[in-house]
């Protein structure tokens, strides 16, 4: 299980839930943020801090976004030559200026 962040983070991206998070789990792209399903705590402290309402355990997810937020981290990104997989921690990469075909057509 892991929390995710739907349509509501879109072009918004106000990153209330990074300074939250325990784990530095949440990975910043072009317009949205990502959640990192293998390195979440499920903790919920994010939820709680999201002001759009955009981040919801991943059972309440949209389907779509559940596996858009997956595919972040395991399929390879535009302009990425591999998967980014899981770094331990989204601080040291800093903004990531790319997003998942998904969100980038929306
Ligand atoms: S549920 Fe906790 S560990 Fe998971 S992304 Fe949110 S704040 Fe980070
Ligand atoms: S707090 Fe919500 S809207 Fe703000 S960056 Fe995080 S998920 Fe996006």
């Amino acid at each position: 299980m892991a929390y995710v962040i739907g349509a509501s983070c879109v072009d918004i991206m106000d990153r209330s839930c990074m300074e939250e998070c325990p784990v530095d789990c949440i990975y910043e792209g072009e317009r949205k943020l990502y959640i990192n399903p293998m390195e979440c705590i499920d903790c919920g402290a994010c939820e709680v801090a999201c002001p759009e309402q955009a981040i919801t355990v991943d059972r309440k997810a949209d389907p779509d976004f559940r596996e858009d937020n997956r595919n972040f981290f395991t399929e390879i990104l535009p302009g990425r030559d591999s998967a980014l997989g899981s770094p331990g921690g989204a601080t040291p990469l800093g903004p990531l200026g790319v997003d998942t075909p998904m969100v980038s057509s929306r």
